[in-house]
């Protein structure tokens, strides 16, 4: 491994005595950096403790400046550091040095206890317990559950903190389920309405129908949840990939092999929680119903997929595999059904969830005469670093993320020449996946283990893009793609600003500009962080994730410059952000292309039904209308409701 420290690229060593954590704003991840008296001074209010802490501050950063000049003439930091402490003998000392007041409130009438607890004690039943006997001078034993209603990490100060909401039961039993679980009817011979694509939008859609007394017809072009495990595999081990059965298509959709991260912007708190439920009671650690950052991760999804279809079988709806939609019946403006390659016909209204990576829908749909609209998207690359980096950053401990803490999160934003130029679907301790569709792209994407527990963290880096840049300064990247014969015939309609599809042309020319810089395969083209930001070449690269392996190539040179700009820029004001975060340890990987769908269905925003057809439900992300499995499924629900209203 290179040492890039003298360059101010690298992580260094802190002492943890001089390490400030800012006041960050509500909900703000707080990154951390050397003390600087200055800024702390600007920062502090007149309290008293504050202006102690400062003294003592201003002689830490002395201390801390000796310790790390030292530490400079020492190139491999991992063996001086294991040289320091033992994680026990940091932890007592953190606790003795930096005493904390974990503290406790209980609301009798409510049945709330609020507590704000070290990590050791929040995550560890037995000591909360204990602790909660304690603080409220009961008996431990008359404590018969703790049920969590609620937990969030506070890691904006030196110590991290856990707070938590739990419904304690003394002395009473607590019940089986917090919640009582959706009642699914016999609907086998309901009126049938037709779902097209299994992701999570598609599989709400059908449960919801199921609930409404519909009868649902789910048709899938992939396979099921397990049979398209193999697929997957074969990406990575051959560099081959199927066009129905890969990482976007198959049962579960996009989000099957996913860190099944279960956030989402929508206010809407009913209806979130009403999903998680769902994912509860088909069998997700109900941990999600209290956790302020929920996720599944991708070893528990496809148990969970295969009980909802299960569960829609049972009750007399219909899933067929390997069943792709070619055509929409359309008669009169109304839609009457749909046309499967297998030469089969469906008859009903139709739930249209086919996803983002559906690019043979859009075309079909467009050649129909169905009005399309394209939409902005965001591209960039994964950005890799080893956990144990983001979790020292995140939690401003040397020691990571202790024993107790889950691998740490990020999130960063930035502005860069009137575009937003951010981190996107952070996948803490997870792998980088190849993501393509089908071949000749290389697409890259990330997933976790529930546990979050590899090596590595990875997030997209993405730059907003909207429909008016294709005629500015992204023009001359489209241009060398179209001197690619079969791209200019497959394309020929690209410059014609009314094109729906031109967004969507984008992304395939950049996907397959990234295939070909990798070599043609599935091994995808990277660059260290810092070198990208320096415009040099890696002469190597780390150990990386990203199974079928990674070439090192010169993405700032490549990449749109569009792109490759501000997100120099992005990467240089996060460094300047968290100290550390901007480093040669950590590899930028390319393309990240399938951030959100580049094309809009047009839908009526009260009847949900497409602004032309009628009979037609747009649903999900590939109608330009959730971003997410969360927002996915809440829009599968509400078109189900809308589709069953009209049935
Ligand atoms: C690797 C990866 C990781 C991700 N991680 C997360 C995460 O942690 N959290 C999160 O919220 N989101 C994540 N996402 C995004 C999330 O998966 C999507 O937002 C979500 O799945 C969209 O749901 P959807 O039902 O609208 O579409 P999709 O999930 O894309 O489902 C569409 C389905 O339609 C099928 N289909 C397509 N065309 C046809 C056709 N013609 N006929 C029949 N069937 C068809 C497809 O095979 C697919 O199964 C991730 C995505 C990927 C690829």
């Amino acid at each position: 491994m290179r040492d890039n420290s003298k360059r101010g690229g690298n992580h260094s060593p802190r002492n943890r005595n001089a390490i400030s954590a800012g006041r960050g704003h509500e909900g703000e991840h707080r990154k951390f950096s050397p003390a600087r008296p200055g800024e702390r001074r600007e920062r502090s209010t007149a309290s008293q403790t504050q202006r102690n802490s400062r003294a003592s501050n201003n002689k830490e950063e002395h201390i801390y400046n000796k310790e790390r000049s030292s530490y400079n003439k020492n190139n491999d930091y991992r063996k001086k550091r294991s040289s320091l402490v033992t994680r026990d003998d940091y932890e007592t000392r953190q606790a003795r040095e930096h005493p904390v007041e974990n503290t406790i409130q209980y609301d009798e009438l409510e049945r709330r206890i609020t507590l704000r607890v070290t990590p050791d004690i929040a995550y560890d039943e037995e000591r909360l317990q204990r602790f909660v006997a304690e603080s409220l001078h009961i008996d431990v034993r008359t404590i018969n559950a703790l049920r969590l209603r609620k937990r969030s990490i506070d890691a904006r100060q030196r110590k991290v903190m856990v707070n938590l909401t739990l419904e304690p039961f003394i002395n009473e039993m607590p019940p089986r389920l917090d919640f009582a679980p959706v009642e699914y009817q016999d609907v086998s011979h309901g009126e049938r309405v037709i779902v097209v694509g299994a992701g999570p939008g598609g599989l709400f859609a059908a449960l919801r129908l199921i609930e409404l007394g519909k009868k649902p017809v789910v048709l899938e072009r992939g396979k099921d949840v397990h049979e398209r495990r193999k697929d997957i595999a074969l990406i990575s081990r051959q560099h081959s990939v199927d066009p129905e059965s890969n990482y976007s298509f198959g049962e579960g959709g996009a989000g099957a092999y996913s860190d099944g991260k279960l956030y989402t912007r929508s206010k809407k708190r009913g209806n979130v929680e009403k999903i998680l439920r769902v994912f509860c009671q088909f069998g997700a650690n109900p941990d999600i119903l209290i956790d302020a950052h929920p996720h599944i991760g991708t070893d528990r999804l496809p148990r969970i997929i295969e009980n909802m279809r299960k569960q829609i079988l049972d009750c007399g709806g219909e899933v067929h595999f390997q069943t792709r939609v070619d055509k929409l019946i359309v008669e009169q403006e109304e839609v009457k059904g749909v046309e499967c390659h297998t030469g089969e016909s469906f008859y009903g209204p139709v739930i249209l969830a086919t996803g983002h990576s559906a690019r043979d829908v859009y075309r079909q749909l467009h050649a129909q005469g169905i009005a399309l609209e394209q939409k902005g998207i965001a591209v960039g690359g994964r950005l890799e670093h080893p956990s144990e980096l983001i979790d020292q950053i995140q939690y401003h401990s040397r020691e990571g993320r202790g024993r107790y803490l889950p691998a740490a999160e990020y999130s960063y934003v930035a502005q860069s020449g009137g575009r937003g130029v951010y981190s996107f679907c952070m996948c803490p301790g997870g792998i980088v996946v190849p993501a393509a569709s089908g071949p000749r792209q290389v697409v890259v994407n990330g997933m976790s283990p529930s546990l979050r527990n590899s090596a590595w963290s990875n997030s997209g880096m993405v730059v907003e893009t909207r429909p008016e840049d294709l005629d500015g300064e992204l023009a001359p990247f489209l241009l060398e793609a179209m001197a690619d014969g079969t791209f200019a015939e497959t394309h020929h309609d690209m410059n014609d600003p009314q094109n729906p599809l031109r967004m969507m042309y984008f992304q395939e020319a950049l996907e397959k500009a990234t295939w070909q810089q990798g070599g043609c395969n599935q091994t995808a083209p990277a660059q260290r962080m810092a070198d990208f930001v320096n415009g040099r070449l890696s002469y190597d690269l780390p150990k990386s994730s990203y199974s079928p392996g990674l070439i090192s190539s010169p993405l700032h040179f490549w990449l749109p410059r569009f792109v490759s700009t501000r997100l120099i820029e992005g990467f240089n004001a996060f460094g300047r952000r968290s100290r550390g975060f901007l480093t040669n340890e950590a590899i930028l990987i390319a393309s990240e292309t399938r951030t959100s769908s580049p094309v809009r269905i047009l839908r009526n925003h009260e009847t949900l039904a497409h602004v032309q057809v009628a009979g037609l439900y747009p649903c999900g992300e590939g109608a330009g209308y959730a971003g997410g499995i969360v927002s996915a499924a809440i829009d599968g629900e509400r078109c189900a409701e809308a589709a069953a209203a009209k049935a």
